[in-house]
């Protein structure tokens, strides 16, 4: 970085000690780069007048055009404020001074042409603008440009570094950067994708005078952070792959067939063979495996991951499976001791509430090799964990298992173990580029055979009642329905209540002997908990009235509806898990969404999702758009990549072309060592060493 760049921010004109202090503190901006990278977040348009009477319509900064017709004080003491009244062609408004007005009243003249700008507030039902900046129009330079628009902070905002404070002292830095920037493309990518220099995109980015300048230097800019975001992962993965040694496991030995031919209760889904080619070819390379299995709920992951730790075993090593809570690790468990149950293998569960008793018998069959595989949750990557011989392990349901996590695991043996993760929430195509560009990818592209499409029904409230009759149908068929309430920490008292005045409800509607209802929420003693489910299971019960612990595990073919009580208060991949608990025999299958009548826009639009498809990609897609990458992948991962412009919902198209040039860059470069690409290596040394924790890349 070049000395200019790393200037201390008290450095520039009009910061100071003090202002750089809270610059530090609140933004992290301690040089001229930082105080660069702080991009604006919008732009306001200088050249463009609003009407008066447009003002209900426009919820942003406003520029207008008119005159003050009268001027007037009122109240007294400390709620004292001056209002101009401010007109043009279509309207009046007020604009109000709540301090230092005694100045603007003795400058302000009345009938005279203003300029105006400032953020419309509604006060009952009357707009005003408080504290508008003001100029003569006579005096206004024709303004072409557009207005950067800055975060900032109260902190900030107190000491004038107020989005305008700050535009300020960019402008001051802005003045002194041309010759300063080195570029950090190479030319030839330059010329091709026809990008401004790295330059001029910075003047202009903060410093727009129209549409075109904020479009392509924004461009330039998240071009050039995907870009090397993405060589950087590909890298890595090459690295991965060339350093990273792994078992080989040569042979599909006796553990895999017996269970295969023998134990297997149906034939494998083509996808699912596929699959299982693709993890045979990784553990036969001599590198080790790092794979993502997507496959939507339902598609039959848990016997892949099952096949595939019986070929662990069977080339003399353990494997483990991680799920994300104590129930699914639970239920994986019994699944899996179910489809072993007539094989000599030894399958051991670890928990949090594994007793210390358990655990360390359990501790030394894993360091004898006794216990075989090995399911849990997060305990089972505990430092005090240690294998014999850790030949695989598979993560289910994490798509917050990043790149540091996997390296902590490639450590828990001399030869690094085997990594899959399987995840049933498809994760939008760019962002699996990004958080897991480094991983080869699997698709389970098809159901098991007999699976009919779920059909999902939004109803309101109003509609009860033809719902309890609906029901009523079904269960005369011979099916099972689930009815689900919403479970959120912070409100347990509320949701509890209204489980039970569901329940209540129901059980009105549904009188026993002829019904007979089941009930499970999270204040059961785990055995009655059971007791519940078991009734369901088999059939004894028509209803199963829950909260979300239903949302894992549970696998009842039987079961034909769901209904989702206050759907609105679910997110989308949370409602299409629940969705994927029925449609698993071969009775058709329904969804009902429950909803207030009043939505929200957001809510609205999940339920639309849910009504149109059944397709995980497509509602991972929406998800993305309506959370952001921060609240599906964790904010730390997403903080991980540090992205200052990049928005990862919105530049799927970037990506995509930043993730096709890196690649062609590197499939004729593999260690950038090309004249032309230079620039590129020294960047990404710098990059690959700065970020030691993500991956043992030597
Ligand atoms: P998920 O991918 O959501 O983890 P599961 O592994 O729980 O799905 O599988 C869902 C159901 O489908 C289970 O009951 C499982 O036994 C069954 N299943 C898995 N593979 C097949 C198959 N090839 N044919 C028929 N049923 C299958
Ligand atoms: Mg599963």
């Amino acid at each position: 970085m070049s000395e200019f760049l790393t200037t201390p921010i008290e450095f520039l004109k009009g910061v100071g000690p003090q202002k750089a202090e809270l610059l530090k503190k609140e933004l992290n901006i301690f040089s001229y780069q930082d105080l660069l990278l702080h991009f604006p977040f919008r732009y306001i348009d200088r050249s463009f007048y609003h009407q008066v009477a447009d003002l209900p319509y426009v919820n942003t900064y406003t520029q207008l055009k008119g005159r003050i017709v009268q001027l007037q004080e009122t109240g007294i003491g400390r709620s004292k404020k001056l209002i101009a009244k401010f007109q043009d062609a279509t309207g009046v408004i007020d604009l109000i001074w709540f301090q230092n007005f005694q100045w603007i009243k003795s400058n302000l003249k009345i009938h005279q042409e203003y300029q105006i700008f400032g953020r419309p507030k509604i006060y009952g039902n009357t707009w005003n603008i408080p504290h508008p900046e003001m100029m003569e129009f006579s005096s206004v330079k024709i303004i072409e440009g557009f207005q950067p628009v800055y975060h900032s902070t109260e902190k900030l905002g107190t000491a004038g570094l107020h989005s305008k404070g700050i535009e300020k002292i960019v402008r001051q830095l802005i003045e002194q950067i041309p010759g300063k920037i080195r570029e950090n493309l190479p030319q030839y990518i330059l010329n091709h994708h026809q990008l401004m220099s790295k330059e001029r995109a910075l003047i202009k980015v903060h410093y727009p005078l129209n549409e075109q300048d904020i479009q392509q230097s924004t461009f330039r800019l998240k071009f050039e952070e995907l870009f090397y975001l993405q060589t950087e992962l590909l890298l890595r993965k090459q690295i991965t792959a060339t350093k990273s040694i792994g078992g080989v496991f040569k042979s599909v030995g006796n553990h895999f067939l017996s269970f295969y031919e023998h134990h297997l209760p149906f034939e494998l889904t083509g996808a699912q063979k596929r699959v299982l080619k693709d993890i045979r070819k990784d553990v036969h390379s001599g590198h080790q495996m790092n794979r993502l299995i997507q496959g939507d709920v339902g598609s039959g992951k848990t016997l892949v991951a099952l096949l595939t730790m019986l070929l662990a075993l069977d080339n003399g090593c353990q494997a483990a499976m991680m799920a994300p809570t104590e129930i699914l690790a639970t239920q994986h468990y019994v699944t899996i001791k179910e489809f072993l149950k007539d094989l000599p293998i030894e399958v051991a569960l670890l928990t949090g509430s594994t007793r210390v008793k358990a655990r360390r018998i359990l501790h030394e069959g894993l360091q004898n090799g006794k216990v075989q595989i090995l399911i849990g949750t997060h305990a089972l990557i505990e430092d005090t964990v240690q294998f014999q011989n850790l030949g695989m392990v598979i993560i289910d349901e994490q798509h917050r298992f990043g790149v540091a996590q996997r390296a902590k695991l490639r450590s828990k043996n001399t030869l690094a173990p085997h990594i899959l993760i399987m995840t049933a929430t498809p994760i939008p195509r760019t962002l699996a580029m990004t958080f897991y560009g480094d991983l080869d990818v699997s698709t389970i592209d098809e159901l098991p055979p007999g699976r009919k499409p779920i059909t999902t029904i939004h109803r309101f409230e109003s509609h009860r009642l033809r719902l309890f009759g609906f029901m009523k149908e079904e269960i005369a068929k011979g099916r099972q329905i689930y009815v689900v309430y919403p479970l959120i920490q912070e409100s347990e008292k509320l949701d509890y209540n209204n489980l039970m005045q569901g329940y209540e409800a129901i059980s009105r509607a549904f009188p026993m002997p002829t019904y007979q209802i089941s009930m499970v929420h999270g204040k059961l003693k785990p055995e009655d908990k059971e007791f519940e489910m078991q009734r369901f299971v088999k059939g004894e019960t028509h209803i199963m009235v829950a909260t979300t612990v239903i949302e894992v595990g549970v696998n009842v073919p039987n079961a034909s509806v769901m209904i989702i009580e206050s759907a609105e208060r679910f997110g989308l991949s949370q409602l299409h898990q629940l969705r994927g608990r029925v449609g698993r025999g071969a009775e058709k299958s329904y969804c009902i969404l429950m909803t207030g009548d009043k939505l929200s826009k957001e809510s609205q639009l999940r339920m639309e999702t849910m009504v149109e498809t059944n397709d995980g990609f497509k509602i991972a897609e929406v998800d993305l758009k309506l959370r952001g990458p921060g609240d599906i992948m964790g904010t730390q991962q997403s903080g991980d990549l540090n992205l200052k412009i990049a928005d990862l919902s919105k530049d799927g198209q970037i990506v995509m072309l930043a993730r096709d040039l890196a690649r062609q860059i590197l499939a004729k470069d593999p260690s950038l060592t090309a004249d032309e690409n230079q620039i590129l290596r020294h960047e990404m040394i710098n990059v690959l060493n700065s970020k030691p924790n993500w991956g043992s890349i030597g």
